[in-house]
């Protein structure tokens, strides 16, 4: 990409802002990174090209492109924030600071740099999520060129890449870019299966085609007779998720249930739910299959209705109905937040409100004061298999995996948690580190004046059970 295609890109979805600022940072990132070179023996420039790439086709602001372009350059080069901030103003020069590490001499070990860079760019997240979209957007590149380092180190940013990166992105609604780290990381990890399964699904690949084309012209001419505006789309496999599949189902890939996958894009919520209808009275629906995501939104804003309907030859075919807004925000996530209206460039009104879940959740691990403690909550918070809990009275609370009922009491009110002293799961008595699982009804004992105990932290899963505990044990004096 060179500069006149990077401003005609963000011309197109930004017609009226000014982009001086964008050609100066090309100017500026280019010049500052001339004597460095990537491992590939590519120009070290071509890869903060390629960061700004996504952050245009993620259509994001012009200080996040900008910041794309920038942030290497306080790292790797000898610019300063400082100059910066003179240069391109403080709110792009914030943005490159909180992407740049911490300079690794000053950690006892890896360990412990790694876990406090986290911390470091989860808390600037917390002040301004484009911290993380830009961070996103470096891992995909250095993913993409992986193959270029030496062994030891592709395996180990493939491990972050897989347990860090790729749940963040999967909690920012980023799922297409979720499967690609995914998939990426997986082919380093594990090579052989990785060209194993690829081969297999491109073994399978023209029958599944022939069987989709069936399908969509029989959904054309279901659809025909009324005027709804629609789109269908074909769902992309990814291969990770079959891996996933075939170890948590102990199964080969032959006997793994996957459904084809189908999409049904329209212009209004009113007629999603009309394609449903036609749907379903076209298809034999899958009992127990429809979901209503637009009703219940996810916690990452996804929106879409699900169901799964038999197809021409009795397959099962799993359709998602979403309006075009919900399908951006189920392609691109927190990304697809900022709108941009004549001459200004300004977030979704909602955005501050929708995000509050990742700001309350970042001050949960904020009182975690070992760096360990905090990357180890950091990742069994991000594990995507949560499970959902019920109270007595049918509210259901989301819960790590592993959570216990103390993790459910201190869900349902820091109360609750502190006087804490058993559990009746599903009306029977369940000791305090009973694992919990999804459908569990679990009711809280409480005492009045008990308080949490110190043996607790060795067996609550969530960071926010184990920020309130800590934070009473310490104001008692009884940890430090
Ligand atoms: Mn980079």
């Amino acid at each position: 990409m060179d500069k006149r295609t990077l401003l005609q890109q963000f011309a197109a979805y930004a017609p009226h802002l000014e982009t001086q600022l964008l050609e100066k940072a090309y100017d500026y990132s280019m010049k500052a990174h001339t004597e460095q070179a990537r491992a590939s023996g590519e120009d070290y420039f071509s890869h903060c090209l390629a960061v700004a790439g996504y952050l245009l086709e993620w259509k994001m602001d012009l200080p996040t492109v900008c910041a794309g372009l920038l942030h290497d350059v306080i790292e790797d080069t000898s610019i300063t924030a400082e100059k910066l901030r003179l240069t391109f103003g403080e709110e792009i020069m914030r943005l490159v600071v909180a992407l740049t590490k911490l300079d690794k001499v000053q950690f006892s070990s890896r360990d412990v740099a790694q876990a406090e860079n986290w911390r470091r760019m989860i808390l600037a997240t917390a002040q301004d999520i484009r911290v993380i979209i830009v961070k996103l957007a470096d891992r995909l590149h250095n993913m993409q060129t992986i193959g270029f380092l030496p062994g030891e180190k592709q395996e180990r940013i493939a491990r972050e890449t897989v347990s860090l990166y790729a749940p963040l992105a999967h909690r920012l609604g980023m799922f297409e870019l979720k499967g690609e780290l995914e998939d990426l990381s997986f082919a380093v990890l594990h090579p052989e299966e990785y060209l194993d399964i690829e081969e297999k699904v491109r073994a399978l690949l023209p029958a599944r085609e022939a069987m989709l084309a069936e399908f969509r012209k029989m959904l054309e001419h279901a659809l025909s007779k009324s005027d709804t505006p629609h789109r269908i789309l074909a769902r992309s496999k990814n291969l990770y998720s079959i891996y996933g599949k075939m170890q948590r189902q102990k199964k080969p890939f032959e006997e793994i249930q996957d459904a084809l996958g189908v999409r049904l894009v329209t212009d209004s919520i009113a007629n999603c739910y009309a394609l449903l209808g036609m749907l379903h009275a076209h298809f034999q629906p899958v009992p127990d299959t429809f979901t209503d995501y637009i009703a219940h939104p996810k916690l990452n804003l996804y929106k879409s209705l699900h169901t799964t309907v038999s197809g021409p030859k009795g397959e099962y075919i799993e359709v998602q109905i979403r309006t075009e807004d919900m399908h951006r925000t189920a392609e691109y996530g927190i990304a697809a937040h900022w709108r941009y209206k004549t001459g200004e460039a300004s977030k979704d009104a909602h955005l501050e409100e929708k995000l509050d879940w990742l700001r309350q959740w970042i001050e949960w691990l904020q009182d975690l004061d070992s760096p360990r403690e905090f990357l180890d909550s950091l990742k069994t918070d991000l594990d995507l298999y949560q499970v959902f809990v019920f109270t007595p009275l049918g509210d259901v609370k989301a819960l790590v995996q592993g959570a216990t009922p103390i993790d459910f009491a201190f869900a349902v009110h820091t109360d609750i948690g502190h006087t804490c002293v058993g559990a009746r799961v599903n009306n029977k008595m369940a000791k305090l580190d009973t694992e919990l699982k999804s459908g569990d009804i679990v009711e809280i004992l409480t005492r009045k004046n008990s308080t949490p105990k110190k043996d607790w932290l060795k067996v609550v899963k969530s960071a926010r059970a184990r920020s309130k505990i800590r934070r009473y044990l310490r104001e008692k004096g009884i940890v430090a």
